[in-house]
């Protein structure tokens, strides 16, 4: 039996995008040949380019509204400097929230002045920083809308006149936002959208093309937009399988549908989390508490052997927490059922009984 994946990235797809996927692999369209072995440059291939990057946009509301959507290689490690190359003239503001905002902030540093406006790195990023002030005449402000490994998500975004960049690699499609906020938007695919090995970006045109510095065109977003995203050979797999969860979100009803079942399934775990004695929320603030990866411990670490003895047992998979947190935990994105979470809270109130 297929187990229940919480596993923080990558992650759980739907079952059914992995049945066609793997006859892709097989049989494409058709053609009696693979997804993988025909030209990128064949009308059966650019289609699902041209597919994927339509409906990322119409999932995110943002077509015919000056954005393109590019499907890169490098994973989001590559847009810390990206952004940064393309975007960074003198002086950009970064909030930092976590390890990955961290990694942003060391890799921009390279190409100019960053200020960081705050941080929660004082309390191990177990808080979302509120009330800080975005300078004016910063080039672009920087932040991650969801921290995977510390498990806090953003609820607001600041209202400020500079471009707002966004790390959205593990809660992008999951929760209904005013996208067009966002002047650029990069998420790695390995969390909510398919396999690792592609990046979706969302820019918006207007912002580029201002920095002085010559930027290699492999790291230039103006020529993967010239080049339809097809300046080199891009990841054919994972923009294919991208495409098909794409397909199977739009199926579901697109992101408000699956933003009902997200709320559902972290209200589920969050409230047995709260109720049970034997565990403890790593986040400090219940607002800041992410949808998308819920963090938690033991209140006694000497029952972790029997935990984790009871939740391998009841086919989870996954639930160990990242070694700078310690603890647990459930990472919830989309494909991920809400019969799982039953699963796992049922395993918390079996292991309470027991004690
Ligand atoms: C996983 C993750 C990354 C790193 O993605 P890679 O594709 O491995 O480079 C960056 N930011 C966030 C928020 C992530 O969850």
């Amino acid at each position: 039996m297929k187990k229940h994946n919480f596993s923080a990235g990558p992650c759980v797809l739907p079952q059914s995008v992995m049945q066609k996927a793997s006859e892709a692999v097989v049989n494409f369209n058709g053609l009696n040949l693979s997804l993988i072995e025909i030209s990128h440059r064949s009308k059966d291939f650019v289609t699902v380019m041209e597919s994927a990057r339509e409906l990322a946009l119409e999932h995110l509301g943002l077509q015919n509204k000056g954005y393109k959507a590019l499907f890169l290689q490098g994973g989001a490690s590559m847009e810390f400097l990206m952004t940064a190359y393309n975007l960074l003239e003198k002086k950009a503001a970064y909030l930092n929230t976590g390890a990955w905002s961290d990694k942003a902030i060391k890799e921009a540093k390279t190409f100019g002045e960053i200020v960081e406006v705050a941080s929660s790195k004082d309390h191990n990023f177990n808080y979302i920083p509120k009330n800080y002030i975005v300078p004016s005449d910063a080039d672009y402000f920087h932040c991650t809308s969801n921290n995977t490994i510390f498990g806090t998500q953003m609820q607001d975004f600041p209202e400020t006149n500079v471009p707002l960049v966004c790390d959205m690699s593990s809660d992008i499609f999951s929760r209904q936002l005013d996208f067009s906020r966002f002047d650029l938007i990069y998420a790695g695919a390995q969390k909510n959208m398919g396999p690792a090995g592609t990046t979706l970006v969302v820019v918006k045109e207007a912002i580029l093309g201002k920095v002085s510095r010559d930027i290699p065109s492999m790291l230039n977003y103006k020529v993967h937009i010239d080049k339809d995203s097809m300046f080199n050979t891009p990841a054919v797999f994972p923009v294919y399988v991208s495409l098909l969860t794409l397909e199977w979100l739009k199926e579901k009803g697109g992101i408000p549908a699956i933003e009902k079942i997200n709320t559902q399934k972290a209200d589920l775990l969050y409230s047995e989390i709260d109720r049970n004695p034997l565990f403890t929320g790593f986040v400090a603030n219940e607002e800041d508490r992410s949808k998308m990866n819920a963090t938690f411990n033991l209140a006694d670490e000497g029952h972790k052997d029997r935990f984790d003895t009871l939740w391998k047992e009841a086919g989870i998979n996954g639930l160990n927490g990242h070694r700078s947190v310690g603890g647990y935990r459930a990472s919830m994105y989309n494909a991920l059922t809400l019969e799982s979470v039953k699963v796992l809270v049922d395993v918390m109130k079996e292991f309470e009984r027991k004690a």
